[in-house]
């Protein structure tokens, strides 16, 4: 066990490595503000989010952080693999319907670059050998959670 990188055994590291992977830490920013417009607009919740919107934000968080696309992603709306389970997944759309067409006025350069990025065409997955398409690219491993 190394002691001395306390990110090694993070199940996040990726996505809140702005330097390496500045895709995927826009992506999560952007979805940490949307989960809070929705938490904050519906559930009441001021400053910190609701139970239910932790245990959301943490989900997407680990989707995000072993996303098979990594740096390549398309949008999660775009996506063929589609990660999230159902329950989450449905979460998620509620979010993106409720907080999406509030993000140009509140946050609209994240908007934007959603935007842009909803243009990006879905990469092929490429694979090691031996392995299903959807199940391994680079270090990122692809299971859906239960
Ligand atoms: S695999 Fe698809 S749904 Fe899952 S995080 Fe990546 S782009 Fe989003
Ligand atoms: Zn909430």
């Amino acid at each position: 066990m190394n002691d001395a990188d306390p990110t090694a055994h993070s199940p996040t590291r990726r996505v809140h490595d702005r330097a390496r992977h500045p895709r995927l830490a826009r992506e999560l920013a952007t979805i940490r503000v949307m989960v809070a417009i929705h938490c904050h607009d519906l559930h009441g919740e001021d400053r910190d989010l609701c139970a239910d919107c932790e245990q959301l934000m943490a989900y997407a968080t680990r989707r995000l952080d072993r996303c098979v696309f990594g740096d390549d992603k398309p949008t999660c709306a775009k996506c063929k693999v589609h990660c999230y389970n159902a329950k989450m997944r449905e979460g998620v759309r509620a979010v993106m319907r409720y907080a999406g067409p509030k993000m140009l006025l509140r946050h609209p350069v994240l908007a934007i670059a959603h935007i842009i990025d909803g243009q990006r065409p879905t990469p092929e997955l490429t694979t090691r050998k031996g392995a299903a398409p959807e199940a391994v690219v680079g270090d990122a491993t692809h299971e859906r959670e239960p």
